[in-house]
């Protein structure tokens, strides 16, 4: 679907008022978590499986789209997809002209486990990285691609991770992995009127109407950026406008399995991602994105420069956010 002038007035207006929040350094006031939630770890998240998995995808080289090593990274994600059992897996490809006139080939992938479930979850990344180091810090640096460690290949890491164990043991409901390409080329400038110059993989897939011939999933789980040094999560802008019942499930499963001072319950940044036009086609969706760095107030140091590579990737964040992703879906009752 599209956006209509109106929608995007308000999400402007949203936009405008996250950023003077995020200007001023408000972010205290937090929601309440359900109290007790019993959580059974069904399945142990491996941190050095999904460390592997980002390692391999940087290996490739940066997965920009259009370039072999996007398409490479295409390939790893279906492969392990179908090695780990998923029922089905499929692509959506098409062309997409970016903000600047170039013609970018897409590859969105699912892959669909305990398909025939009559409930489903939705958890999703992108798997593209950006082609411009345009936040790095070195002004030499800023044409050149990011390695993409944190920002594409983390998200999908702990994607592939869940994958082997959904493959190992069955949950209750479906769970529909979604790897998005074409997330990351977008207009940099932020809070303006560019913001549908991002997420361009997600918009054609949310555009194709991907649930006709089936229910919507309950919900959806975007992972952005969770690899990240120490990486905490906080609630961010637009789930909690979107989905705010969500949050609450997850920072609850979060803080119930040990990851509470990861999960932190109170207002993070506000973030144009995936999650927007996920949401916009009627699936309450979240981002799971470090939005509140304590050195930047927003990202972490290494967002959109060189220095977002695999020396900065911490098994431990991807641990806090995988593990309560599988809780998460495991305590999930139909
Ligand atoms: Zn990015």
């Amino acid at each position: 679907m599209k956006l209509t002038f109106n929608k995007l007035l308000l999400m402007t207006g949203l936009l405008s008022l996250s950023m003077l929040s995020c200007k001023t350094g408000t972010g205290t006031s937090s929601d309440t978590l359900t109290d007790s939630i019993d959580v059974d770890q069904v399945e142990e998240f491996n941190a050095d499986t999904a460390f592997s998995y980002v390692a391999r995808q940087v290996a490739l080289g940066p997965r920009v789209p259009g370039t072999r090593a996007n398409e490479k990274c295409a390939e790893l994600i279906i492969s392990e997809l179908t090695r780990h059992g998923a029922d089905s897996v499929f692509t959506q490809k098409g062309n997409l002209t970016a903000f600047n006139g170039d013609i970018l080939p897409v590859t969105n992938i699912t892959g669909r486990f305990n398909s025939r479930a009559p409930k489903r979850i939705l958890v999703l990344a992108h798997y593209d990285t950006r082609p411009w180091a345009d936040s790095d810090h070195d002004e030499e640096n800023r044409s050149l691609p990011i390695p993409g460690a944190n920002d594409g290949a983390s998200g999908v890491a702990v994607m592939l991770e869940i994958a082997r164990l959904l493959g190992q043991t069955a949950p209750e409901v479906g769970v529909d992995l979604l790897f998005v390409d074409v997330e990351d080329y977008g207009q940099a400038g932020g809070f303006s009127n560019h913001d549908e110059s991002w997420a361009l993989g997600t918009q054609m897939w949310a555009k194709s109407d991907p649930y006709k011939d089936d229910t919507l999933p309950d919900y959806g789980i975007l992972l952005d950026m969770g690899g990240g040094i120490g990486a905490k999560f906080h609630r961010e802008f637009f789930s909690d406008e979107y989905a705010p019942e969500i949050v609450n499930k997850v920072w609850g499963v979060a803080a119930a399995s040990g990851y509470g001072d990861r999960f932190v319950n109170l207002k993070g940044g506000s973030v144009v991602d995936d999650h927007l036009f996920v949401n916009e086609i009627g699936i309450p969706t979240i981002d799971i994105i470090e939005s509140k760095h304590d050195a930047t107030g927003t990202f972490s140091p290494t967002w959109h420069t060189l220095n977002d590579d695999i020396d900065n990737i911490d098994r431990t964040s991807l641990k806090a956010a995988g593990q309560t992703v599988l809780n998460v879906i495991y305590n999930e009752k139909l």
